[in-house]
């Protein structure tokens, strides 16, 4: 049995639904239950960078080229904010936006699917998107999949991380991705009994979401670790999570890794039995993984492969510069420089924007550092249910708390917005 085929704790590097704090892309904090002194703190530092020129300004001047690669959360926000100030080239080869917060829900109710993946045609006004893939990037030089070369002033690393299915999909065609969920929704409606590999907060929130769309279904919840949600987090938190799980009939097993990998695929609908190293049986009719985030970064060549570390994300420097690099950036999931949140890679792509407007603009002095964030999160379980900790405060976030903020509408109002669509209308595939 290799270590890869169990269920792990949760890395520190795991996707983590968490309350998101930056600007633009933060939930809204509920009105009744946030006021102002508990609303999530974002320690961002303010960039200070001047005001450049405006790219049309100048005569004969001509605007710099920002290629950005991956159109997630940090490539998206990144390109708009700059998209005033530069020309900007969007190198991504889905068909649309995946707003993959929210992907879990789509798989317990697939009418979410046309309002969590948005398309890309009203994101920039002056930039473009270019929908492929890039299998090299050099310093200054971007190869696509069609072999088509881009030559970049400024490149921006915005390439994520891959994760299981349904928590986040591999594929590039909207169609052949909704048909995906379609048919695991339907495997799991016939599946009485469903176990999830994996209890961090992925795995909690597919056990909650799972239970809310079909409460007579028994759920397993297991984990090769002590408690649930990795260890950043406050044992007041995890006991507050296990206490819902268990109210809602989630089996949780913990410390708790399996002897074999299930004899199905993940998502599959097919019996089996599997025995854990604590010596329980599980029969289940579906599995699910809810571990293991791999980082997009294969593609860094010349100069910028020193840069890929062991694991696979990208060392930055404190001004999130791929290190040794002056005009290529890294940020989200990708980059080694923090947790891998929506919400920091929001936050992270103000802080990149700000920096390359500041050489830009000849300004080197006005290069803003980039200062991690301390653990908070937000756990849904279910649209109504769930509990969160935010940094700098002593108190739990509640259950409605955590509705408000995202168990009920998911963030896809914000995430539309970015795109230039309305959440309501969705993407135009449906
Ligand atoms: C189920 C789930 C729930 C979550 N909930 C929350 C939450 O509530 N709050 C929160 O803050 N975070 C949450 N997260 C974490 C969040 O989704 C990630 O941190 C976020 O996706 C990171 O954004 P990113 O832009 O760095 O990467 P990604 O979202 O992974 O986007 C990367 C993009 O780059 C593209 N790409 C990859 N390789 C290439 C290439 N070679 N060339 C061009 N393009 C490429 C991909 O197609 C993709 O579109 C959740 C994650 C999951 C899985």
């Amino acid at each position: 049995m290799s270590d890869s085929s169990q269920p792990r704790p949760p890395q520190s590097t795991a996707p983590q639904p968490r309350s998101p704090q930056p600007r633009s892309l933060q939930p809204r904090p509920p009105q009744s239950t946030a006021p102002q002194s508990t609303a999530p703190q974002s320690t961002a530092p303010q960039s200070t960078a001047p005001q450049p020129r405006s790219p049309q300004s100048g005569a004969g001047q001509s605007a710099p080229t920002v290629v950005v690669i991956g159109g997630g959360y940090a490539g998206t926000s990144t390109a708009k904010a700059l998209d005033q100030f530069a020309d900007v080239v969007l190198v991504e080869p889905k068909d649309d936006f995946v707003h993959n917060v929210a992907s879990l829900r789509a798989l317990a109710d697939p009418s979410w699917l046309p309002r969590i993946y948005l398309p890309y045609s009203g994101l920039l006004a002056r930039g473009r998107v270019i929908q492929d893939r890039a299998v090299k990037v050099d310093a200054g030089r971007v190869t696509l999949g069609s072999g088509e070369e881009l030559h970049a002033d400024y490149i921006v690393l915005a390439t994520g991380s891959g994760y299981p299915f349904p928590a986040k999909s591999d594929l590039d065609s909207t169609a052949a991705a909704h048909e995906k969920v379609r048919a695991a929704h339907e495997a799991v409606s016939r599946a009485a009994r469903v176990l999830i590999a994996g209890a961090g907060p992925v795995g909690i929130e597919l056990a909650g979401e799972i239970v809310a769309a079909w409460p007579g279904k028994q759920v397993t919840l297991l984990d090769a670790a002590g408690d649930i949600l990795g260890e950043q987090f406050r044992p007041e938190l995890k006991a507050e999570l296990r206490r819902q799980l268990a109210d809602i009939g989630v089996r949780v097993l913990l410390a708790s890794p399996l002897r074999h990998q299930p004899p199905a695929d993940p998502g599959e609908l097919r019996t089996f039995t599997v025995a854990t190293t604590a010596g329980a049986e599980i029969t289940a009719d579906i599995w699910f993984r809810c571990y293991g985030v791999v980082p997009s970064s294969d593609y860094l060549a010349g100069e910028l492969a020193a840069a890929r570390l062991a694991d696979g994300f990208i060392e930055v420097n404190p001004y999130l510069q791929v290190t040794g690099q002056d005009r290529v950036f890294a940020l989200g999931d990708v980059a080694s420089a923090d947790r891998k949140m929506a919400g920091i890679a929001a936050r992270q792509a103000q802080l990149v924007a700000g920096n390359i407007r500041a050489l830009i603009a000849g300004e080197r002095a006005g290069l803003a550092s980039y200062q991690r964030s301390e653990p908070s999160i937000i756990v849904p379980i279910g649209p109504e249910g769930g509990a969160g900790q935010r940094a700098g405060s002593e108190d739990l976030l509640p259950a409605e708390y955590v509705a408000q903020a995202k168990g009920r509408d998911m963030m896809v109002e914000r995430f539309a917005e970015l795109l230039g669509v309305s959440g309501r209308d969705g993407g135009t595939h449906e």
